[in-house]
């Protein structure tokens, strides 16, 4: 192991020092973690009913287990789209009772964190705010699981240490979610770091998934590396769709399209099935 025993006590609750076995977090009574896939998609932004309720019945119809969607958006510019809001909030929770799919949704300060925490099933911190620690410590007072998103520029042992700021706190549900780091290269709007999933794996319990969508920035580079994302042995998928993602107020260039969401739960289910298969036979 290349981190010693001695730095893991750094992020001791989060590694497997602490608990051998995979944690498997509860998100309104469904399994997130060991050999369960999950696929969290839906638009970047919540913009309106017709699109947050098109997008939920088509993710829903292709097996998406969560439904994502953001109502305070991180906006690197102050003019880009900030978010609905609450207003936003009260759409995603509709769609995903309409839908039966449990609800995701990002917040980006303690002060809005009540709200949020009011209306979704799943909080995430997203890559801006992985060490705001009074948001990490007011999320490790909630009852609720939480989607933590790696930084775009944190080690992996920063990323656990976020985790533990959490669990130390009280909090043990949560799911970890690499997004891509920024490097030299700008072809793509991040570089994924696929072998964060199996650095993670070795190193804590916790389930961790894979966000394709912000790591490159291009709707056609999604499919390929959900598919490597799952033979690697992430424990899930965030992906971002939307119905027309040519008039998305947020990332449309790395919005699938419907049918093209539906193509790939297809193609993952099958690996998915493939890669469990193949680790019961290592594992007789
Ligand atoms: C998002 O998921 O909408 C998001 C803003 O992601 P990240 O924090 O990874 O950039
Ligand atoms: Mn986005």
């Amino acid at each position: 192991m290349s981190i010693s025993e001695n730095n893991m006590l750094k992020f001791k609750l989060a590694s497997r020092l602490s608990k051998k076995e995979d944690s498997i977090v509860k998100v309104k009574g469904r399994p997130v973690g060991g050999h369960h896939l999950t696929v969290i998609a839906g638009p970047c932004a919540i913009e309106n009913e017709y699109q947050m309720f098109s997008t939920a019945r088509a993710v829903k119809a292709s097996g998406a287990t969560l439904l994502r969607g953001g109502a305070y958006k991180p906006r690197t510019s102050p003019y880009s789209f900030q978010g609905l809001e609450e207003e936003g909030l009260k759409l995603l929770k509709a769609a995903g009772e309409l839908v039966d799919l449990p609800t995701v949704s990002e917040v980006i300060s303690t002060e809005t964190f009540d709200t949020v925490e009011k209306y979704v099933d799943v909080l995430q911190i997203g890559a801006r705010n992985m060490q705001n620690f009074p948001l990490l410590k007011r999320a490790g007072k909630s009852k609720k699981p939480i989607l933590l998103k790696r930084g775009m520029s944190a080690t992996i042992e920063e990323f656990l240490m976020a985790a533990e700021y959490i669990i130390s706190e009280g909090n043990p549900n949560i799911i970890l979610c690499e997004r891509g780091i920024r490097t030299f290269e700008t072809f793509t709007r991040n570089t994924l770091d696929l072998s964060a999933v199996l650095a993670v794996r070795e190193l804590s319990h916790l389930p961790i998934i894979v966000d394709p969508s912000h790591a490159t920035g291009k709707h056609n580079m999604i499919q390929p590396l959900a598919k490597a994302a799952v033979i690697t042995g992430a424990h899930g998928l965030m992906i971002e769709v939307h119905y027309q993602p040519e008039i998305a107020l947020c990332d449309g260039p790395q919005s699938l399209k419907p049918e093209v969401f539906d193509h790939l739960m297809d193609e993952i289910n099958r690996l998915h099935d493939f890669t469990t298969q193949s680790l019961k036979i290592k594992t007789k």
